[in-house]
């Protein structure tokens, strides 16, 4: 069978940027091992971010990095064997967290991250999902009056790309979700984001709207992609399929097709975990909270209360070791009336990053008809409908609604 393009992996970004494409009349194949958003696109905290200003920075003070060192800071855990091979990308990532580093990626990721509530809202409508999302913003809490500052320092950047955040008390905190414990003492309330309460079902609602218009979800491995005469080949579960052009949207997995094409970009993983919760009584909660001091979110989910853990550095394959769920959850019972888990062992799952914490989003330098997009880090369940816009467009030669020159895989030499 032959398409125009095939994509490769069905998570948030790969499904979305299939969907764009056939929408734009392409024949389009979208490829995955499992099901689409079984992976890192389900096990997320569901936040669709439009107030993400400045990167998820390594930590800078001595201070800080001896709480992560030292394993004190619940929101990160690290592999001592995982350290050796990823120490020149930490490196890189920690000269990247530099102040001005950092407001120069705000300002890079700005165009992208403006458009994503928009895009996400207007697939809902396509797919019918609307009512797995909720407006409402998201909360973070604060302890001490430090860490409220510190996040308070954001609110001029915040004005300047024209956010809505706004400082509460405990009381006003407390107004707004009343079943929170008031063992914390004020909070910010980032009034923009939406969220959803089932990431996995909204990417898989996504995927069956780009089969109700024409295209395919076939079974297969993309590490079985290979270059012909007139274009990419791969063998699926029906059979061997070929296409003019490639999309590789693998997430943490992409350098595994990508490797033996030659490339060597630096992309990492920051594991994170979750688990669902019962609530006690009547309890609920309206929007996702996050306790920044402790490193950890909890979001309404059709599942239950999710609670999603922090950085994990370690290899993306090595065996699950869910500390953070145990020292969060027992924090997380001081902040909300969690009931049992709903699961017998912790979700884990890698988000795909750069030092540089922006996305690759664009063509593959040494291929003219292989296209990359992935890489999406803290904020990729926001960024798949955007990114997805945005590939298809610079795919079919449209003008791209916003410059995707910040987002090419050449800064990587
Ligand atoms: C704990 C946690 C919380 C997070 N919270 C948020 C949040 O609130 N908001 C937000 O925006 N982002 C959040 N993220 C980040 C976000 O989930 C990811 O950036 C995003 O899901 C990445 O999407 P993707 O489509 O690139 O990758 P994935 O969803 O991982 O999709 C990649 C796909 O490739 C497939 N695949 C892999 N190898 C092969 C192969 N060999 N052959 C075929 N298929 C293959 C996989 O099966 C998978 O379906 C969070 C991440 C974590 C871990």
């Amino acid at each position: 069978m032959r398409y125009d393009v095939v994509v490769l992996g069905a998570g948030i970004v790969g499904t979305s940027t299939a969907l764009h494409l056939q929408e734009r009349g392409r024949a389009v194949a979208l490829v995955d091992r499992r099901g689409p958003g079984e992976e890192t696109s389900y096990g997320n905290s569901g936040v669709v971010e439009r107030s993400a200003l400045l990167p998820v920075a390594f930590p800078r003070s001595l201070s800080a990095l001896a709480d992560v060192a030292l394993k004190r800071y619940p929101g990160a855990n690290y592999h001592w064997s995982a350290l050796p091979a990823l120490a020149p990308w930490l490196l890189a990532y920690w000269r990247n967290s530099a102040p001005d580093r950092l407001l120069a990626t705000a300002r890079m990721m700005q165009p992208l991250l403006s458009a994503t509530v928009a895009e996400h809202r207007a697939l809902a409508a396509k797919a019918g999902v609307e009512t797995l999302f909720r407006d409402g913003g998201w909360l973070k809490i604060y302890r001490s009056e430090a860490a409220f500052a510190a996040e308070a320092r954001e609110f001029p950047l915040a004005a300047e790309f024209g956010y809505r955040v706004k400082a509460l008390s405990q009381e006003e905190t407390l107004a707004l979700e009343p079943n929170l414990e008031p063992s914390f003492a004020k909070a910010v309330h980032w009034q923009d984001p939406h969220s959803v309460s089932d990431p996995g079902g909204v990417t898989k609602a996504y995927a069956a709207y780009f089969q109700g218009i024409g295209g395919r979800v076939l079974t297969g491995d993309a590490r079985s992609l290979r270059q012909n005469g007139t274009g990419w080949s791969l063998a699926t579960a029906n059979g061997p399929i070929e296409a003019r052009e490639a999309v590789v949207a693998l997430g943490p997995w992409s350098m595994d097709v990508l490797t033996p094409f030659g490339y060597r970009f630096p992309l990492a993983v920051k594991r994170g975990y979750h688990m669902h919760y019962r609530t006690e009584g009547n309890a609920s909660l309206g929007r996702p909270v996050l306790d920044e001091e402790n490193g950890y979110v909890i979001t309404p989910m059709v599942g239950g209360i999710r609670l999603t853990t922090g950085a994990e550095f370690a290899r993306r394959d090595a065996p699950k070791t869910p500390v953070q769920v145990d020292k969060t959850e027992k924090l997380a019972r001081k902040l909300f009336p969690l009931g049992s888990r709903a699961e017998a062992e912790p979700w884990m799952g890698s988000r795909p990053i750069f030092p540089d914490s922006r996305p690759v989003i664009g063509k593959a330098p040494r291929h003219s008809s292989l296209w990359l997009a992935f890489g999406h880090q803290h904020l990729g369940f926001t960024l798949g409908p955007a990114t997805g816009r945005l590939l298809a467009e610079m795919m079919t030669g449209e003008k791209p609604f916003i410059d995707p020159a910040v987002y090419g895989a050449e800064r990587f030499g």
